[in-house]
């Protein structure tokens, strides 16, 4: 079963593939549509988490992950790569392949080096 992205359209898996989020076992999930879960201990179920949109300053969608009272804002694009895209070169940076920085879905996220990622950039704004 497929279903769209609703940022970009592009097909993603229908079924919820949620994978842990590492570092947050048990904790917090990542799905590869970019969404993010946590478990209530008091319902013994996996809750939605709500997602911070971008702002001004920061064109990146962030969730904020707690564990033993530490709160970290995590890029969500970053959570979800880490989670389904294999990057067996240790690339550093996550490419948006069509250049919108709030579609997270996995199908849309690439490992990249800096210098590539810059270049993709470069290509991008040329384009337009
Ligand atoms: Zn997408």
């Amino acid at each position: 079963m497929m279903d769209r992205c609703v940022e970009c359209g592009l097909n993603v898996q229908k079924t919820d593939r949620w994978r842990d989020i590492k570092g947050y076992e048990g904790k917090y999930q990542i799905s590869d549509k970019g969404e993010v879960q946590y478990w209530d201990d008091n319902k013994k179920e996996w809750i939605t988490k709500a997602i911070k949109k971008t702002n001004k300053n920061n064109k990146y969608n962030r969730v904020n992950l707690t564990k033993s009272r530490d709160s970290k804002l995590k890029y969500v694009h970053r959570l979800v790569a880490e989670a389904f895209i294999d990057n067996p070169e240790n690339k550093e940076t996550v490419d948006h392949i069509n250049g919108k920085r709030t579609c997270n879905c996995a199908e849309n996220l690439d490992w990249k080096t800096q210098k590539e990622n810059n270049e993709a950039y470069e290509n991008q704004k040329r384009k337009k």
